[in-house]
This record gives structure tokens, sequence and C-alpha cells, in this order.
């Protein structure tokens, strides 16, 4: 378990004083200009050396992004961007930063700022997070105020100016290249990759995309040394990381443990164990609603780490962890997943705009029982058509739960079908 003085947010829950003058008593904002006077090539070997991954969803390690930005100006301004459309189904760990510890994000925006070369950061903030823009936007201010942002910020010779932009309530503007269409004042529909934002993002100049905790955590990863955040967790895993827990366990919680914690001690000892206890325990989506939901017996020896969770084909994705008892109707969480993935596509590219569609009329007819057995194996063809043939990761995050679905509860599928044509009404699901 991680100990007290390992946590990098100490106000998640907001009881302690969330102001510049509260930050500051729990050592935010302290000698970031001597951080910043080690210079670019320290501070992303530092992140590098630290094994932080990208704490947005896919886990990509930041030190290797934040070294693809060029070195050299070729007379395009550099720019850094916070992904803070926090919008993952069961994922609310952004929000709690944002709320109630928002100087972690702002001093980490400063540092990766300067780093990436950039002298203006924007923080694209989800459209329903009202209370947390508030709070953001009055740290920034006090910010200002304090000589932290704009000229020669915090005194470390950089300038550097931050702005707070509004979504408008989209899922698809959390992706990198549609949140940067939507930043433009375009429709957020995104963008073919290559290129990468690092070369062509912001108005086509080099930016770095990174998510709120990524961001948040760098300031205290460089103050408390690299070897010091890579000591948590597993190889190639490392850190302290935030879970975000909900569903049927005692206490839903967010909670920030080392990567790598078994699944059953994270939810043991913060959320009061599983509602009726483990082996109440039917299934569990890991990673936000994005990654496939894994059964009890694979739960039983979870590793909540990008690794682990990957070679049993799901995934940690958002750490949004969302726990589901005996009582739940598996396929009808799915059902309502694939209505959202349909709901959110953007459209602009056949297999994930028909594809969406397709795969949620048949898993509306699977919740009543109302299909063949054969159209399991359809529906699962037609998955695999949809992943890995779209512009974006949505395609993927439609196809995947209903995969690990199939994977894992074909029985429970055929059962119903079977029920529902021998008339066996109580083992249908209650519309
Ligand atoms: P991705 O793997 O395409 O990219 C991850 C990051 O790495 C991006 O910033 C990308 O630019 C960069 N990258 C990847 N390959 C690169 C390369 N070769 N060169 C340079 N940069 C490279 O994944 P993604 O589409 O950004 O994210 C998908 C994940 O987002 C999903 O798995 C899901 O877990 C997560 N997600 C999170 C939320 C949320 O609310 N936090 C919402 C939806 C999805
Ligand atoms: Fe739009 Fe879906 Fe294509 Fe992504 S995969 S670009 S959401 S249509």
């Amino acid at each position: 378990m991680l100990a007290d003085q390992d946590r990098i947010f100490t106000n998640i829950y907001g009881m302690k004083d969330r102001s510049l003058k509260g930050a500051r008593a729990r050592g935010h904002w302290d000698g970031t200009a001597g951080l910043i006077a080690k210079g670019r090539d320290w501070i992303i070997q530092e992140i590098k050396d630290s094994g932080l991954r990208g704490r947005g969803g896919a886990g990509f390690p930041t030190g290797l992004k934040w070294s693809f930005m060029p070195k050299e100006s070729d007379g395009r301004p550099h720019y850094l961007v916070v992904n803070a459309d926090e919008s993952e189904p069961g994922t609310c760990k952004d929000r709690e930063i944002m709320r109630h510890d928002p100087h972690t994000l702002i001093e980490g925006c400063l540092i990766a700022g300067f780093a990436m070369g950039a002298h203006v950061g924007y923080i694209y903030i989800r459209g329903e997070f009202i209370r947390e823009r508030e709070a953001l936007q009055a740290a920034i201010d006090e910010a200002y105020d304090a000589g932290l942002l704009g000229r020669n910020a915090a005194g470390s010779g950089w300038d550097f100016d931050l702005y707070l932009h509004h979504g408008a309530g989209a899922y698809i503007c959390g992706e990198e290249t549609a949140l940067l269409e939507s930043l433009e004042g375009r429709k957020g529909m995104p963008r073919l990759k290559p290129p990468f934002p690092a070369n062509a993002g912001l108005y086509g100049c080099p930016t770095t995309v990174n998510n709120v905790e990524s961001i948040a955590v760098t300031p205290t990863i460089l103050r408390r040394g690299a070897a010091w955040f890579a000591g948590f967790g597993r190889p190639n895993n490392s850190g302290t990381k935030l879970f975000a827990i909900s569903g049927h366990v005692n206490n839903p919680c967010v909670v920030e443990e080392s990567m790598s914690i078994p699944l059953r001690e994270l939810l043991e000892r913060h959320c009061g164990g599983v509602r009726g206890g483990w082996d109440n325990l039917k299934a569990v989506i890991p990673g936000g609603s994005s990654v496939p939901l894994l059964p009890k017996s694979i739960a039983d020896e979870a590793i909540m780490d990008f690794d682990w969770l990957r070679e049993q084909r799901s995934g940690l994705g958002t750490a949004a962890v969302i726990v589901m008892d005996k009582s739940t109707d598996v396929i009808k969480a799915i059902w309502r997943l694939s209505k959202f993935y349909k709901h959110e596509s953007c459209g602009q590219c056949t297999p994930c705009r028909e594809g969406t569609g397709w795969m949620m009329r048949v898993m509306d007819r699977l919740v009543r029982g109302e299909a063949e057995i054969e159209e399991i194996d359809m529906l699962l063809d037609v998955s695999k058509q949809v992943e890995g043939h779209t512009i974006c990761a949505l395609g993927d995050a439609a196809a995947w739960p209903i995969q690990g679905l199939i994977r894992h509860f074909r029985d429970e599928i055929e059962d119903r079908i079977k029920a529902k044509k021998t008339g066996r009404a109580s083992a249908v699901a209650a519309e």
C-alpha cells in the first residue's frame, strides 16, 4: 500500500485548502524555477527515467512523447495542450485534481510548457465540468497574481501563458486530434495520424497533448527524483496512479495507489470490498468503458497495470474500475455501452458510423434474447471489422467491450436466447 508521504495528490477529497497558500503548504510550487533552470534535456530525461506512461488511457511513455517535439524552432510556435475532457464512462480522477488540487496541474503546465519550448498552454476542459473550471480558473488567476504565470513565470525567466478552454459536451473531443480541431474552432472530428501532434498539432504547429494527471505528477517527479517514482509498481508500469472505483463496492472512491497493486487489495483496502463479499463478484471493467470486462476468475489474480491487463486482452485504460456483482446483467451493461459509442461516433468513417449502429442493434436483441445463436459469431465478426479499421480509437472502444462479453460470457448470451425460445421468461432480462 502506498504510504501517505508518497502520495502526490494530498487533497483529492477537498478536505484541505485548495488555494495557492494551501498548495504551497503541501509542497507544490516549491523550487519551480530551480527545476526549470536544470534545462529542457534534464527534465525530459527525468520523465523518461521515471517510466511515466500517459495517464489518459493509452499509456504511451510521456518522456518519449516529449522528446518528439522539435528541438530547434523553425519559426513556428510550440504549444502545450492539456486534455481535460475527461469523459470515459467510469472515469472521474482528473475531475478531482482540477476541483481540489488545481495547482498541481498549473505548476505541471509551466514545467512541461518550458520543456516543450511552448510559451502558451491550453487546458481543454470538459463542458460539463462547471465547478472544476471555476476552481481551475480561480487557481490560474491566483497564479498570475503571484507571478507564477505570465512574464518570467515563477522567476524562471520563461514566459508562459495558460488558457482554459471549455468543451461543449462531445465525448469525441477527448480524442487528441478532435480536441485540436475543436480548439481551432471547428467541429471536433479526429484527424488521421501520422502526422502526430508533435509535428503538426494546434494550428499546424508542434504540439504536445497530455492528460491532466500526466502533467500534474511531473513537478513532484522532478522534485523527488525519477528513481522515487520508478520505485513503485512493476518494470515498465511504474509510479503512483489514481484509480476511480465505482459500481458494486461498499465505498466507491478515487484513490492514489501504487501501480501494479492487486485488484482485490485495491478494492478491499479502499472501498470496503465488493458488495456482499469477494465471492459475490461477477465481473470487472478494469480501465473505463473502452477496455474489455474480465470475469471473476481473472479478476481474482488481477494486477492493476498496463502490461498485466493487456496480457489478459483487457487494459488499464483510464484506471476507472467498474465493479459488477452477481446481480448484474452483464449483457445489458455492455448493451448500454454500445448505445453510448453509437451515439458518440462522429460518423466520418464508415466502419465506425455503420458498425456501431449495427452492433448496437444486435446487442439490442441479444439483451432481450431475441436473436439467433449464430448471430453471436456474426456480431464478433462485425466487431473485428470495426476494430483497427477506423481513423481513431473510438471504433476499437466500441468493439472491445462486445468482444470481451462474448469471450467471457458467451454461455450467458446463449442461455438467454434459448430461454426466450423455450419461453423461460424468468431467465430473460427485464426490459
Ligand atoms: P494512441 O495510442 O493512438 O495515442 C496515445 C498517445 O501517444 C497520443 O498522444 C499519440 O499522439 C501518441 N503516439 C502514439 N503513437 C505515436 C507515435 N508513433 N509517434 C508519436 N506519438 C505517438 O491512443 P489515443 O487514441 O490517444 O487514446 C486511446 C485511449 O484513450 C483509450 O485506450 C482509452 O483508454 C482512452 N480514453 C480516455 C478517455 C478519458 O476520458 N480519459 C476518453 C476516451 C478514451
Ligand atoms: Fe469518428 Fe468513429 Fe471514425 Fe473516430 S472511428 S473518426 S469517432 S467515425
